[in-house]
């Protein structure tokens, strides 16, 4: 490979087809945005249905490519897990999403995704806390987003991370609810505190009967079960009334604000409504 003089490769090796050459291009622009600290964490409010209170932000990772602007993680996640860079990717955003956190009100909580590469990592519960001491942050303020995909792995392993995290005050929740292989046993097994339902449930409320009643069926599981629901993709006045009628604990979405960077977090806590 040989850099073109304007910061992009081209690749002669004969052999190498166009899609292997465009993922290596990427992984190469990956390893050098990681030296050049392209990465940041967005963060988007999550409010409380009923008092219509913001109680944590997500960290949502985006890469600021000084040629092609704000990446969304989507374009690059997959191929960081493939390549296991998402280790050092994640624990940046852990680090820097805990260390931000640290300057909000007290009552204000971080929810950081893991990658299923990174929850196998043995290293996961040191680089947690030293996320935490290093920023100050008090364990309950942190919330780690997992996805079903990890929960089909070393069910043992699984349950001693999620156990240990837990004990350290952590808080786990359960991402993209509904669209995986969802176990309803997951929910009896696990230790979770929240479940996040899937943007595409919200997102057919208004034209989709059955996913009114898939919103009303994991609310009053939650319920149940004493487990936080929280509902991502909110995007319409309409669908956050039928949350509220459904008694869905939290709201997340456009309707309220996109992903911010952590300079405008203030602002977000003084408007409930920014978009
Ligand atoms: P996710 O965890 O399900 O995050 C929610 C995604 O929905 C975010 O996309 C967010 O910007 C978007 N979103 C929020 N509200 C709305 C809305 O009202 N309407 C619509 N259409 N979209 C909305 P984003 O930021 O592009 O992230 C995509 C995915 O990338 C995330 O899905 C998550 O799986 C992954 N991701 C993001 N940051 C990280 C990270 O730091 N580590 C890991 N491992 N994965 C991450
Ligand atoms: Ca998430
Ligand atoms: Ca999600
Ligand atoms: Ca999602």
């Amino acid at each position: 490979a040989k850099a073109d003089g304007r910061g992009t490769y081209r690749f002669f090796e004969t052999g190498m087809d166009a899609r292997a050459q465009a993922r290596r291009l990427l992984e190469m622009d990956l390893r050098a945005a990681l030296q050049r600290n392209e990465f940041q964490p967005y963060y988007q409010p999550i409010r409380e249905v009923a008092s219509d209170r913001v109680v944590a932000f997500e960290a949502l990772m985006r890469w600021n490519h000084p040629q092609r602007g704000l990446i969304s993680p989507i374009n690059f996640i997959p191929l960081s897990e493939e390549t296991g860079l998402i280790i050092q990717l994640g624990e940046l955003m852990l680090r820097g999403a805990c260390a931000d956190a640290a300057t909000w009100p007290d009552n204000i909580g971080v929810a950081v995704n893991l990658s299923p590469v990174q929850f196998k990592n043995p290293n996961l519960i040191a680089s947690v806390t030293e996320a935490l001491e290093k920023s100050g942050l008090a364990a309950r303020r942190l919330e780690l987003e997992i996805t079903e995909s990890v929960l089909l792995q070393n069910s043992e392993a699984t349950l001693t991370t999620l156990h240990e995290l837990r004990a350290m005050g952590v808080r786990i929740s359960l991402d993209d609810f509904g669209t995986g292989y969802s176990s309803l046993s997951y929910l009896r097994s696990f230790p979770f505190d929240k479940i996040k339902i899937d943007r595409s449930f919200v997102s057919e409320l208004a034209t989709r009967d059955d996913s009114v009643a898939i919103i009303r069926a994991v609310t009053g599981l939650g319920r149940s079960l004493g487990i936080v629901t929280t509902a991502e993709g909110v995007e319409t006045d309409a669908q956050l009334e039928l949350l509220r009628r459904e008694g869905c604990t939290q709201a997340q979405g456009y309707l309220f604000s996109q992903p911010r960077p952590a300079c405008d977090v203030a602002m977000m806590l003084d408007r409930p409504r920014l978009r």
